[in-house]
């Protein structure tokens, strides 16, 4: 019926306070719909609600109202097909020490009701390199490791979806590495991939569509590429010799005339040079005195859409 991987829509979450603390409204009122075979990217400040959503999404956590469907199926009306049509690996690390990474892939499994011979352990530990380490206690793994491992879990069932909580902080590059190229090999395979990050570049290379979240708000939903169109922007600002007439023409290219008589220029400097702009300029019979260019990087936009309030 839908094409969506993922559709939310007005999700709201409330803790509720514990010991005396005021609640805390987590998600405010949350639309969001996910197309399927996407690498989605969900950016956001510490605290934007970014874990609390995914959660919800797994069934970690329980919603306060609103409603969320996961390939199709509504997650009240239709539980076990939401559920089994997604996986997930949490920010946490929330291993059960005394399994060996075959036993945890093995016990997941079998939570999920993955048949015995529908059971890939051996595939998943050696994608996500643990092939020599399928016997060893999970106490005895290091970090990176154990991140490998959540990864793995998160594939037992072959979900439709495959959400990552912040799978790259504070790992080393090499398990950066590893995660994306299984990200990507998935990806290509068919799996819808959800992830979340702070880190811009990241998101920047992995994914092809993105949502911003602030606070518990949606700030901004578009391709990547429409983003980055936004992120591009530059002004220009042009102080004439003699007060200005005719406003330079050129498409692409929006003048104002500023109240101190200066012109500002908007153009994005993929589509268009700061060469062309200035031609116009000088095409409108301005001669310049003065000229600047003033560009927001990634990480100014992502500031200006995320520090209101
Ligand atoms: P993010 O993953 O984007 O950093 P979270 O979803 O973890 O954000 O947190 C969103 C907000 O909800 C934060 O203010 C956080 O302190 C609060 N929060 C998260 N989990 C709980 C909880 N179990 N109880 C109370 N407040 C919580
Ligand atoms: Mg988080």
């Amino acid at each position: 019926m839908t094409q969506d991987a993922i559709r939310i829509e007005g999700l709201r979450k409330t803790y509720l306070g514990q010991k005396g603390a005021p609640p805390k409204e987590a998600l405010k009122g949350i639309d969001l719909s996910i197309p399927r075979g996407s690498v989605f990217g969900l950016l956001g400040p510490n605290g934007a609600g970014k874990s609390t959503l995914i959660n919800i999404l797994a069934g970690l956590v329980t919603k306060t109202s609103g409603k969320v469907t996961i390939w199709g199926f509504d997650q009240d009306a239709n539980p076990r097909q939401s559920r089994a049509a997604i996986g997930v690996m949490p920010q946490e690390l929330n291993l059960d020490p005394f399994f060996t990474p075959r036993g945890a892939l093995e016990v997941q499994a079998g939570l999920y009701g993955v048949p015995k011979a529908e059971r890939w352990s051996d595939e998943i530990l050696e994608m996500v390199g643990l092939t020599d380490k399928a016997q060893a206690y999970a106490r005895t793994l290091s970090g990176g490791m154990r991140r490998r491992l959540l990864l793995g879990k998160a594939l037992v069932h072959r979900p439709n979806v495959l959400v990552l909580d912040e799978p790259t902080a504070g790992v080393d590059i090499e398990l950066r590495q590893m995660l994306w190229e299984n990200v990507r090999k998935l990806n290509a395979q068919g799996m819808t991939i959800i992830l979340t990050t702070h880190y811009l570049e990241e998101a920047e290379e992995m994914c092809d569509e993105i949502g911003i979240i602030n606070q518990g708000e949606v700030v901004a939903r578009d391709s990547k590429d429409n983003l980055l169109g936004r992120l591009d922007a530059k002004t220009m600002v042009v102080h004439p010799d003699h007060p200005v007439t005719d406003l330079p023409a050129a498409p692409g290219v929006e003048a104002e005339l500023r109240d101190d008589g200066a012109v500002m220029l908007r153009y994005k400097s993929r589509q268009v040079s700061a060469e062309r702009v200035l031609a116009a300029v000088r095409a409108a019979g301005i001669t310049i005195r003065d000229v600047k260019t003033e560009e927001a990087d990634l990480e100014d936009v992502f500031l200006a859409l995320t520090s209101k309030g």
